[in-house]
């Protein structure tokens, strides 16, 4: 069955972020084959302390009050992106709760904004709508709008939302620590924790991106294994837990013990085997098998290595740095010479915003961006995209395309990137990447990263577990690039 990519929760000028709809669903078609803009609709136990929290306070009430006035018009544009087979919308709004955590309504037809008491009250009264009321920055603690495991019902959404810009909830030594105003991550709000207590979810990732832009590149995508494009197989494939999150790049994975996949229950009976194969965009640094929620196998680069020679790299293009506040524009290509293009991965980002700051600038505009493949062939790719200043020394804001070629030493990149004109081959390229300036000093530039050989990016594994399964016993995987791109498979259960 093929992977289809989405990202059901993210935000934009309809309710507190900034950009339009319109673009907001453009900007997902260019990377993304399932998408669902969500407003932030209620807050029922909204803290009222409004000499500490007045900014705060204020920009929700006009948010929530925005989204329903535009209400009807919303359903509508939504309905009308829908087009099965080619790109797939659901209807989303979202309830902040500071008692149960945030969740996201997940609607596979227009449905009204039901005033509710908590998540579960909203997903009662959406019962007419087959709707999902789906977790998200789970790992806040109990209280500050994480989690409460015990009052959590998987039944009301089958998948919790791991991973976005607020960072991983997985667990509290996950990779990509939770930064935002909202606080740290409890142990006790983890994604694992919630699984020790017996729950059993699929997991997810979105953007909860608030500038208008689904699928921003790093900030979190869902890959849904359904046998078809549409609302009733999408969301037939998330009720089976047939979903994995990502950070950003599009890994292929697939995840099997004995002969249950991913997001399954099955009887599990003596020593079984455990396989995973993954189709990275990257090299793998590190694959970790769990079992009950602790790292029980720990795969190196060198326990990985495919089969060689096979005459397949991946090159990755990135632009960006420089120090100005707006998009920067970039027009790019890339011929080959001797070899033949094979897929092209673009990781186009939004402007990273995850929640209205005082004195922001009139952002309406925020997510009118131009990011485009403007052709593509066996013989090379054109494009164009943005990218922004970085926001710190530690979190990168730049555009990039993938590219998978097939060629040998000897293939050349012969590169057009604004105004310049520059050829490396691959040969080159396995011995290392090389930078371009636009200007003299401290100005945007671009690396042409690194050639990745298959043997590093097209990798599998297998082992077995000959330990009696307790009731309720359950693997996940977890797989880490080099340039920090992640992957989390759903888990596999033991029958209770
Ligand atoms: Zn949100």
């Amino acid at each position: 069955m093929p992977i289809y990519w989405g990202d059901i929760h993210n935000h934009c000028g309809i309710s507190y972020g900034y950009g339009t709809l319109e673009n907001a669903l453009a900007n997902a078609q260019k990377q993304l084959d399932v998408c669902a803009v969500t407003g932030h609709a209620m807050w029922p136990d909204m803290p009222d302390d409004r000499e500490n929290f007045g900014f705060v306070i204020d920009f929700h009430k006009k948010g929530f009050a925005k989204l329903a006035a535009d209400w009807e018009n919303t359903q509508t544009e939504v309905e009308q992106a829908n087009r099965p087979g080619e790109f797939v919308t659901f209807h989303s709004y979202e309830i902040h709760s500071s008692a149960f955590g945030d969740h996201h309504v997940l609607s596979p037809k227009p449905c009204p904004i039901l005033p509710a008491d908590s998540p579960a009250d909203l997903h009662e009264k959406l019962t007419p709508y087959n709707a999902m009321v789906i977790p998200h920055h789970v790992a806040y603690r109990q209280g500050y709008r994480g989690i409460n495991w015990d009052a959590y019902d998987p039944a009301r959404g089958a998948v919790v939302e791991i991973y976005s810009k607020h960072g991983c909830g997985l667990t509290e030594r996950s990779p990509y620590n939770y930064l935002h105003t909202m606080g740290p991550r409890d142990s006790r709000s983890t994604v694992v924790w919630g699984l020790q207590q017996g729950k059993r979810f699929g997991f997810a990732g979105s953007t909860d991106h608030h500038a208008g832009f689904p699928g921003s590149y790093g900030d979190g995508r869902v890959a849904i294994v359904a046998d078809r494009l549409s609302r009733p197989a999408i969301m037939a494939a998330i009720r089976s837990r047939r979903t994995y999150c990502v950070t950003g790049d599009k890994i292929v994975l697939d995840f099997r013990v004995g002969k249950a996949m991913f997001g399954e229950e099955a009887s599990i009976e003596g020593p079984r085997p455990i396989r995973f194969t993954l189709r990275g965009s990257d090299a793998f640094e590190r694959v970790v098998l769990y079992k009950n929620g602790l790292p029980w196998r720990w795969y190196s680069p060198l326990d990985l290595k495919g089969p060689a020679g096979n005459g397949r790299f991946k090159v990755r293009v990135e632009l960006g740095w420089g120090r100005d506040a707006e998009p920067y524009a970039w027009k790019a290509s890339v011929a080959l010479k001797g070899g033949k293009l094979l897929g092209a991965e673009p990781c186009f980002r939004g402007r990273s915003i995850l929640a209205p700051r005082p004195g922001d600038p009139d952002y309406t505009e925020a997510n009118d961006l131009d990011n485009e493949i403007e052709g593509r062939s066996a013989d090379g790719i054109q494009w164009r995209c943005m990218s922004f200043a970085n926001i710190s020394t530690q979190h990168s804001a730049t555009s990039a395309m993938i590219l998978e070629i097939e060629g040998d030493e000897a293939t050349e990149l012969a590169c057009v990137v604004n105004a310049q004109r520059f050829a490396h081959s691959i040969g080159d390229l396995l011995r290392g990447g090389r930078v371009h300036y636009e200007m003299p000093f401290a100005s945007e530039a671009v690396v042409v990263h690194r050639a990745v050989p298959a043997a590093e990016y097209d990798v599998s594994g297998q082992v077995e577990d000959a330990a009696d399964l307790a009731p309720g016993d359950f693997y996940f995987l977890e797989a880490i690039q080099f340039n920090g791109q992640c992957a989390w498979s759903s888990p596999i259960w033991a029958l209770k």
